[in-house]
């Protein structure tokens, strides 16, 4: 059987003590395994690690960004191949998988202006022939704990700032889609990057833990479920350091009696249900505003979702392929069984798909939910799949009210021809990332990608400005040349420089 095993900085013969299965979505098989790291291994890569950084933070910001732009143009040259790899593990369809890697490599193109955001800030005179500077140096060593949703994107987004701002980077991708990130950090290597800057060790909870304890880790960067990410986050911040770590996700997608509806269904049938609604970014919730829009919407959205093609990742005409795995399938059919049972409408159930010449495949059919209200469990918890419920509201104030009462607040959209509307919407929900007419807002790579609540544990968020105040410390330095006469007298009070 193949076997995935990590890409460190050292002599390492790949093999380990445990192993996790990689599944084939597809068709349900095992198709290779991965090496589960240990704290040992952990300790080695941190030592390969620190010999490399100094040298590395040494390097002009220029040439470090030459690195970056060479990287871009091989991961787009190899873009064909990272899709394919992409795909073959999580189950999302080839387009979609590409935007994964685009997605990522936008935050590669930030950070080949990296010498632009690390000029610092300089006030000359800010005293008596006194000058104050400052500027960002790397922490040292960092680390990125991924999910298997965003196999590209997100190992970009933290080790593309980490290592651009001089810090050496590990990285502990999920064990179920562990592929693509050694791939990556392949391309890094023949870009120009040092041996020891970027390296990837596979592994599960035990290796997670032997980063959140690791005295010479400065940062950890976490994405992933919310129980997990709080526990990364006390435990991390416990041990000293610095931590971020992104959480679940429930968007409510609100729809205005005067929204486009042509629009709205087509929107709402890409976010709720591309990649089989595993993206802390989709809109799994949608809320028409009075009854007159729930029904008129409700008309459109059933042939909408009925005409879904559901294929494996490699059917180009797909718009959604399998889930991630056999496990995750069960989760999200228990969670409609869940729904039903709490009394919601079950409009279309996706459950018991079988996809032909595929029946061992992890696929879940498209499902819709009406009459779906605020106390029942299947609304409050996230279900990470292709499952879109309707909450009716009667009233704008109800529909803001409900994004801003939930324990998520990733993102929400709002869909209006009502500019006043959207203006209020945007200033007062209580959630980190709205789209206004656009379903799935997820910032470009030069803002900042983040949640509020349960959706975020830290308070700095990824890639931006953001990104690189997580993985640098800003030093200040307020400095006087006298001009060789007399030093002056003491002073015992706190100098001010009136
Ligand atoms: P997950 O929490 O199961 O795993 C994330 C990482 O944590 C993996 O690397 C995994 O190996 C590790 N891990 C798993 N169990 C652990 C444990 N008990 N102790 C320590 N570490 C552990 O998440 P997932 O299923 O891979 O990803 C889906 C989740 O990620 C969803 O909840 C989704 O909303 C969320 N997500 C959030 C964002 C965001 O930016 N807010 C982005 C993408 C995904």
């Amino acid at each position: 059987m193949r076997e995935i095993s990590h890409k460190l900085a050292f002599a390492h013969d790949g093999k380990a003590a445990r192993y996790s299965d990689v599944f084939d979505p597809n068709n349900g098989g095992v198709q290779a395994r991965v090496a589960l790291g240990d704290k040992a291994l952990l300790d080695l890569a941190v030592e390969a690690a620190k010999k490399a950084q100094p040298a590395w933070a040494a390097v002009n910001p220029q040439r470090r960004a030459r690195v970056m732009f060479n990287f871009k143009a091989l991961v787009e040259k190899n873009m064909d191949e990272l899709a394919h790899l992409l795909s073959s593990e999580h189950g999302k369809v080839i387009a979609d998988a590409k935007g994964d890697i685009q997605r990522g490599l936008e935050v590669i193109e930030f950070c080949c202006g990296i010498p632009h955001v690390l000029k610092g800030e300089y006030t000359q005179g800010a005293g008596p022939g006194i000058d104050v500077y400052s500027f960002r140096q790397p922490l040292g060593i960092g680390a990125g704990i991924t999910p298997f949703n965003f196999p590209g994107m997100i190992p970009l987004w933290m080790s593309g700032v980490a290592i651009a701002t001089g810090n050496a980077f590990i990285l502990k991708p999920s064990e179920r889609d562990p592929s693509v990130p050694v791939r990556l950090a392949e391309l890094f290597l023949e870009a120009g990057l040092p041996e020891g800057i970027l390296q990837v060790v596979q592994g599960d909870k035990e290796m997670v833990d032997a980063i959140l304890d690791h005295p010479d880790i400065k940062a950890v960067s976490f994405v992933g479920s919310s129980d997990i990410a709080h526990y990364v986050y006390k435990r991390g911040v416990d041990a000293g350091k610095r931590v971020q770590a992104m959480g679940g996700a429930k968007n409510h997608g609100i729809v205005m009696p005067d929204a486009d509806l042509d629009q709205v269904v087509n929107d709402l049938s890409g976010a709720a249900f591309g990649s089989a609604g595993e993206r802390c970014m989709a809109l799994p919730v949608v809320v028409p505003v009075g009854e007159k829009t729930a029904i008129a919407l409700r008309e459109k959205l059933i042939p909408a979702i009925e005409a879904l093609r559901v294929g494996v990742s490699t059917d180009a005409e797909a718009h959604y392929g399998p889930v991630v795995t056999a496990a995750h399938k069960q989760k999200i059919e228990n969670w409609i069984q869940t729904g039903v049972d709490e009394g919601a409408e079950l409009v279309i159930d996706g459950r018991g798909f079988k996809l032909q010449g595929h029946e061992e495949g992890f696929f879940v059919g498209p499902t819709l939910f009406d009459h779906v209200t605020t106390d029942m469990e299947a609304y409050k918890e996230e279900i990470f799949g292709p499952v879109l419920q309707m909450v009716r509201a009667e009233s704008f104030e109800e529909a803001v009210s409900l994004p801003s009462k939930h324990q998520y607040g990733n993102g929400v959209a709002l869909f209006t021809r009502n500019g006043h509307a959207a203006r209020e919407f945007a200033a007062r929900v209580d959630v980190g990332m709205v789209g206004i007419n656009v379903p799935i807002p997820v910032p470009v790579a030069y803002h900042t990608f983040g949640g509020w609540k349960r959706s975020a544990f830290g308070d700095t968020n990824q890639h931006g400005m953001e990104g690189v105040k997580f993985w640098t410390k800003v030093k200040t330095i307020t400095q006087r040349w006298p001009d060789g006469g007399s030093s002056g007298d003491s002073a015992f009070v706190i100098p001010t420089m009136g």
